[in-house]
C-alpha cells in the first residue's frame, strides 16, 4: 500500500471518526476532567451502550512494571494523554497500555454495567474501578485466563463494574498482550448487552451457516469428482473458517476454553494452515504448473514459507508468530492477486471468476490486516470486512469451481468427440488404401500368373499351360458331347532362316508366325501354344477331325501366302501340321493324342512340308 493512498484513506475515516465523536459528544453534556484534558462521562436515563473511545486517555508503560499506585499518580500529574486521532488500534507493542475514564452515572436505575473489550485476542486485562471513597474493585481477564473467568460466558472479554449513581468513578484498564492492542472497549446496561450480543451471534451464525453450507457441498462435490482443486477449496475455507474462529474468540469459547497456551498458538497456526489452503487451491484451480511455470514456483515457495513458519510458531512466542504470519499473508494474497491477473490475461476463463472473488477477499482481508497493525480505525467495514469479503469470496470461488468443472467437461467431451471422428476418418482411410494394396496385389498376381503362362517370345501359352488348358478342354469335350481336335505345327527348314539371317531374325519370324496362327484361330476359340523351339500345338474345342483338317489348311495357307518383312527383307516362311481328332468319350491320354498329332506332322515332313496330315485313326466325323 502506498503512504498517499493510505493517508487518504485515514483521512476519510478520521473524518468519519471524528464526526461520530462530536455526534457523541452532543448527546452527552460534559464537565471537563482537570487530570486528563478528557471530558468524564456522563451515564444518563438515554444511555445504554457506549463506547468508551472519546472518553479515555492512555499511558504506555513500555517495561510493564509499574503497579496501580504508580500509574495513579501518573494519573495526577498528567502523565496520561488523549487516544491519537481517537484510535484504538496500537499495532504489537511490548509492556502494558493504561487507559483511563471517568465516569459519572445519573441514572439510578442502572448501578452495574458491564465493560466489553472488543477484541477477543487480548492476553491479560486488569479492571480497577477507583471510588470516591477509596475503595477499589478489581477484575481480572483475556485469554491468558481459562475461559470461566469471564463475568458473562461470551467470546469477547467482560467486567462487570459498579458504577453507583452520584459521585465519579474512575476506571483503570491495564492491557498487556503480545498479539496486536487494541482496546476498543465498551459499556452496557445488562438489558443492552443482551440485544446487541443476540445481533452479533445472529450475524456470526449467519457467516458461519455460508461457511458450512459450502463447505458441505463441496465436500460432496470432491468425494464425487476427486478433482484436488475442490479438496484445497475445503482446506482453504475450513482454515480460514478458524482464523476467523479463533480471532473473534469463539474458538477460545467452545474449541479450547481450558487451554489459553492453544488460544496462543491457534493464531498463528491457523493463519498458516489457511495461506497453504488458499496457495494449493489457487495452484489447481488455475493449473498454474501447465499455466504460469514461474508463478506455480513462486506460489509453492509460499507454501513452503507458511508450513516451515506454521511449524516453528508452535515454538516462537506470539510476539514473533503472529505478526510476521500476518505480515506474510498479505504478500501471499496479493501474489495469488497476481496469478489470477496472469492466468485472465492468458485466457483462461475460469480465471475471471477467480479473479473477482479474490478481489473481494483481499479488500475484506486488508482492511482487517490494516485494523491489527493500527493503519486504519475500527469501523464496521473493516472489523467485518473479512467476513464479508470471505463469505463472498468463497461462494464465488465455489460457483467458478462448478464453472471450471463444467468448462474442463465441455473440453473432456469435445476432445473425445474430435478423437472419434479422427479414428473414424483414419480407419476409412486405412481400408481404403487396405482395398487399394490388396487390388493391386491381385493384379500383380494375376500379371505373374499371366507371366508364368505365357511364352516370353511370341506371347503365347507355354507348354506347360497348354497342357492344364487341354486338360480341360478335354474334360469340358467329354460334358459337352463335342468333339475335340489337336495341331501340332512346325515351321518348315527354320535351322536355314536362322543361319542365313541370324538368330534375332530368326526370332522375328518366330514371333511374327505365332502372331499369324494365334490371329486365325482367336475366332476357333482355340488354345495356342508355343510346344518348343519353332513348333506349335493348337487345341481345337468343337471341331471333329475334317474341320479341324480345314482350320490346319488355312493356317497353312496364311502362313504360305504371307511373307515376314524385317527390316525390308521379306523372308517366306512355311509349316508342316499334323491334326488328331481326340476320343472324347475318356479313351484319349493327353500325351497319345500330341504323339498321334506329332506322327502326323512327321509325315508332312517327309510328303515334302508345306501341308497338312491326319494322325491317328480315321476321323471320326470326316465323312
Ligand atoms: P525342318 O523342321 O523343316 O525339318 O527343319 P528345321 O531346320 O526347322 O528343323 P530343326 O528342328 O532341325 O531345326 C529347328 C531350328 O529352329 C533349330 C533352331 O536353331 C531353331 N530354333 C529353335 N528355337 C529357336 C528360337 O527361339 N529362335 C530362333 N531364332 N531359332 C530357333
Ligand atoms: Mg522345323
Ligand atoms: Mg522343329
Amino acid at each position: 500500500m502506498s503512504g498517499r493512498k493510505l493517508s487518504g484513506w485515514r483521512g476519510v475515516l478520521a473524518w468519519l471518526a471524528l464526526a461520530s465523536v462530536s455526534v457523541a459528544l452532543q448527546a452527552h453534556p460534559v464537565d471537563s476532567d482537570l487530570v486528563t484534558g478528557r471530558p468524564a462521562l456522563h451515564l444518563d436515563i438515554h444511555t445504554s451502550r457506549l463506547e468508551l473511545t472519546p472518553y479515555v486517555s492512555v499511558y504506555h508503560d513500555a517495561g510493564g512494571r509499574e503497579d496501580l499506585a504508580a500509574v495513579r499518580e501518573k494519573l495526577a500529574s498528567g502523565g496520561f494523554s488523549p487516544l491519537p486521532d481517537n484510535k484504538t488500534a496500537f499495532g504489537f507493542q511490548p509492556g502494558a497500555f493504561w487507559f483511563h475514564a471517568r465516569l459519572v452515572n445519573a441514572n439510578l436505575r442502572e448501578p452495574r454495567w458491564l465493560l466489553v473489550q472488543k477484541y477477543a485476542l487480548s492476553d491479560n486485562i486488569e479492571v480497577h474501578t477507583l471510588h470516591a471513597d477509596g475503595h477499589v474493585d478489581t477484575h481480572t481477564g483475556g485469554d491468558a485466563l481459562p475461559f470461566e473467568a469471564r463475568s458473562i460466558r461470551y467470546r469477547l472479554p467482560n467486567f462487570w463494574i459498579n458504577v453507583p449513581p452520584g459521585p465519579p468513578v474512575d476506571l483503570l484498564v491495564r492491557i498487556s498482550s503480545q498479539s496486536s492492542m487494541q482496546v476498543p472497549l465498551w459499556l452496557y446496561t445488562p438489558g443492552a448487552f443482551a440485544e446487541v450480543s443476540r445481533d452479533a451471534q445472529f450475524g456470526i451464525g449467519l457467516y458461519y451457516g455460508i461457511l458450512l453450507a459450502l463447505f458441505v457441498y463441496n465436500l460432496v462435490l470432491w468425494l464425487r469428482l476427486r478433482d484436488p482443486s475442490y479438496f484445497w477449496y475445503l482446506l482453504h475455507i475450513s482454515a480460514f473458517g478458524l482464523v476467523l474462529f479463533t480471532l473473534n474468540g469463539l474458538g477460545f469459547e467452545y474449541l479450547w476454553p481450558k487451554s489459553p497456551w492453544l488460544a496462543d498458538k491457534a493464531v498463528p497456526l491457523s493463519i498458516c494452515l489457511a495461506q497453504v489452503g488458499m496457495q494449493q487451491f489457487a495452484r489447481y484451480f488455475l493449473e498454474l504448473r501447465q499455466r504460469w511455470r514461474l508463478g506455480d514456483l513462486v506460489g509453492l515457495a509460499m507454501i513452503a514459507f507458511f508450513v516451515a513458519w506454521g511449524l516453528a510458531s508452535v515454538w516462537l512466542p506470539y510476539r514473533i508468530a503472529t505478526p510476521v504470519a500476518s505480515a506474510a499473508v498479505f504478500v501471499s494474497i496479493a501474489w495469488i492477486a497476481i496469478e489470477s491477473i496472469v492466468v485472465t490475461a492468458r485466457g483462461y476463463k475460469p480465471a475471471r471468476i477467480f479473479l473477482l472473488a479474490w478481489g473481494l477477499f483481499l479488500a475484506g482481508t486488508g482492511m482487517f490486516a490494516a485494523l491489527a497493525f493500527g493503519v486504519l480505525p475500527k469501523t464496521f467495514l473493516t472489523e467485518y470486512g473479512v467476513q464479508i469479503g470471505s463469505a463472498t469470496e468463497m461462494l464465488l470461488l465455489s460457483i467458478a469451481l462448478s464453472y471450471r468443472y463444467s468448462a474442463l467437461r465441455q473440453e473432456n467431451e469435445r476432445i473425445i468427440r474430435a478423437g472419434r471422428e479422427e479414428l473414424a476418418q483414419e480407419v476409412e482411410q486405412r481400408t481404403s488404401e487396405l482395398r487399394l494394396a490388396l487390388d493391386q496385389l491381385g493384379q500383380a498376381h494375376a500379371r505373374l500368373r499371366e507371366s508364368s503362362q505365357r511364352d516370353g517370345l511370341t506371347g503365347l501359352h507355354t507348354r506347360a499351360h497348354f497342357m492344364e488348358r487341354f486338360q480341360q478342354l478335354m474334360v469340358e469335350a467329354y460334358r459337352a458331347e463335342q468333339p475335340l481336335s489337336v495341331l501340332m505345327i512346325d515351321l518348315d527348314h527354320f535351322k536355314d532362316i536362322n543361319d542365313q539371317h541370324g538368330h534375332l531374325v530368326g526370332d522375328e519370324c518366330l514371333r511374327f508366325s505365332a502372331h499369324l496362327l494365334g490371329q486365325i484361330l482367336r475366332r476357333y476359340n482355340a488354345v495356342v501354344a508355343r510346344f518348343g523351339g519353332e513348333e506349335f500345338v493348337v487345341g481345337l474345342p468343337g471341331k471333329d477331325g475334317a474341320q479341324a483338317l480345314q482350320v490346319a489348311e488355312e493356317l497353312r495357307r496364311s502362313l504360305d501366302e504371307s511373307a515376314c518383312d524385317v527390316a525390308g527383307i521379306q523372308i517366306r516362311l512355311t509349316a508342316s501340321i499334323g491334326v488328331h481328332e481326340l476320343q472324347v468319350d475318356g479313351g484319349s491320354q493327353v500325351a497319345n493324342a500330341l504323339q498321334q498329332a506329332d506322327e502326323a506332322l512327321y509325315r508332312a515332313k517327309a510328303d515334302g512340308r508345306n501341308c497338312v496330315r491326319w494322325g491317328g485313326g480315321l476321323p471320326t466325323h470326316a465323312t
